[in-house]
């Protein structure tokens, strides 16, 4: 597999790292946020088949982040952007 960095071009899987899910936002207040919301956030996926968009971070390359939409189910990637 090979991801299409914007600042570097196509290149291999390796020189990339998955962070997270891109769909999903922290709590906005903080601390005070209900504890169950935390739980949701850090816990809890849907594992839904299909177009995802994710988080990756270009480590060996550009250190840019980037925002790849990916077929789960296929692995093929949609496109890759950035954030
Ligand atoms: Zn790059």
């Amino acid at each position: 597999m090979r991801l299409n960095c914007p600042h570097c071009g196509p290149r291999g899987l390796d020189e990339f790292i998955y962070t997270r899910d891109a769909a999903l936002s922290r709590p906005r207040d903080g601390g005070a946020a209900p504890t169950q919301n935390w739980i949701d956030y850090v816990y809890m996926r849907e594992n839904a088949a299909g177009p995802r968009r994710e988080y990756w971070y270009h480590s060996a390359g550009c250190h840019a982040w980037l925002i790849v939409t990916r077929n789960v189910s296929s692995h093929e990637i949609l496109s890759v952007d950035l954030p």
